[in-house]
């Protein structure tokens, strides 16, 4: 099968199971969301919106985050991994925001990924999630699924999501990027693959 038909039926099944994913990262708006994931590498999301309460409360905007102490950011965020890099790229973006960019997100890709902690990955949910670009956000666990359908034959993220960009009109990436993560999270259990039973796996795989 040609991997544009694959990926139309791809589609077609991720649109009857995830027919409106939501944002799994809860954020009041898009500096929220930047921090938010931010925190969101190597750790859950679910974890990550366990911290954010607090941590939003204290500190809603880059302002209030870049006036607060490592330390004390540190706190409220020790028990998402890798806390105090973590703790020191949020207060660090939070200045710069307010340094450079007058307190906004920017909705600019390269200046997005100028601030610390920022990689593209992040910076594409942002632009995506936030303000609505065209972005396909692409993480390990969607190499690997695009690799397992056929999708790509790519070696590094960056190449599967120039492959994936190819097969799906802009409007769709975003959708298509947080299917691909909840199917992967229903689906892709810690080990065994059980083709049989996975919608996908079991004709493209
Ligand atoms: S067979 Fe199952 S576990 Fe393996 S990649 Fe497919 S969905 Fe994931």
């Amino acid at each position: 099968m040609k991997r544009a038909e694959k990926a139309r039926r791809i589609g077609e099944i991720l649109d009857r199971l995830y027919p409106l994913p939501p944002i799994p990262l809860h954020h009041g708006d898009a500096f929220q969301l930047l921090v938010a994931v931010v925190l969101s590498a190597q750790t859950t999301d679910a974890q990550v919106n366990r911290v954010t309460p607090a941590l939003f409360r204290r500190a809603p905007t880059p302002q209030k985050l870049a006036a607060m102490s490592e330390t004390d950011i540190l706190k409220l965020i020790r028990s998402c991994g890798l806390s105090p890099g973590k703790a020191h790229n949020i207060k660090k973006l939070s200045q710069l925001l307010v340094e450079k960019h007058s307190g906004e997100v920017p909705a600019d890709m390269e200046a997005l990924e100028a601030l610390p902690g920022v990689g593209h990955k992040t910076a594409s949910v942002v632009m995506n999630q936030a303000f609505g670009q065209p972005a396909f956000p692409v993480d390990t666990h969607i190499h690997r699924l695009a690799a397992r359908w056929g999708l790509s034959k790519a070696k590094d993220v960056k190449q599967t999501e120039r492959d994936l960009k190819k097969l799906w009109p802009p409007g769709e990436w975003g959708k298509r990027h947080l299917q691909i993560i909840y199917f992967g999270r229903e689906y892709c259990p810690a080990r065994n693959h059980d083709f049989a039973g996975c919608p996908i796996c079991s004709w493209a795989g």
